[in-house]
């Protein structure tokens, strides 16, 4: 590949922004990518605050990975408690509806912790 600015020279790298070939004289080192000396720094610079912005929302978010499960078990307890120990005697359908939801809290945390530990997140 050769320099966009200057066809006689070797390009050793690209712009992140706009693709484009840049020999050593055209191009400017952020230190995360490469960009058009004196055109496209602020565009290579922008990009690079976006990425890193997105990455920590993904660090971010699978710590609370476990609240709905367990926010899902909590309310299955409540209701299957309920409807075993009700002074009153059994509730059945309250019963099943809490075992139910238990069964679901169970699913929830199982594919919850899976996508967790995908994103590469410390436990
Ligand atoms: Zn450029
Ligand atoms: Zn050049």
């Amino acid at each position: 590949m050769r320099c966009f600015n200057h066809q006689d020279k070797d390009a050793v790298g690209s712009c992140k922004h706009c693709g484009k070939g840049l020999c050593p004289a055209c191009l400017t080192d952020l230190g995360h990518g490469l960009a058009c000396r004196d055109s496209h720094e602020q565009a290579v610079e922008s990009i690079h605050t976006l990425i890193a912005r997105n990455s920590q929302v993904q660090r971010m978010a699978p710590k609370t990975w476990y609240v709905v499960p367990a926010f899902t078990a909590f309310m299955g307890l409540v209701f299957a408690g309920y409807g075993m120990f009700s002074p009153r005697g059994p509730v059945t359908f309250a019963a099943v509806l809490g075992l139910g939801f238990i069964a679901y809290s169970a699913l929830l945390f199982v594919v919850n912790y899976r996508a967790f530990r995908a994103n590469g997140a410390q436990a």
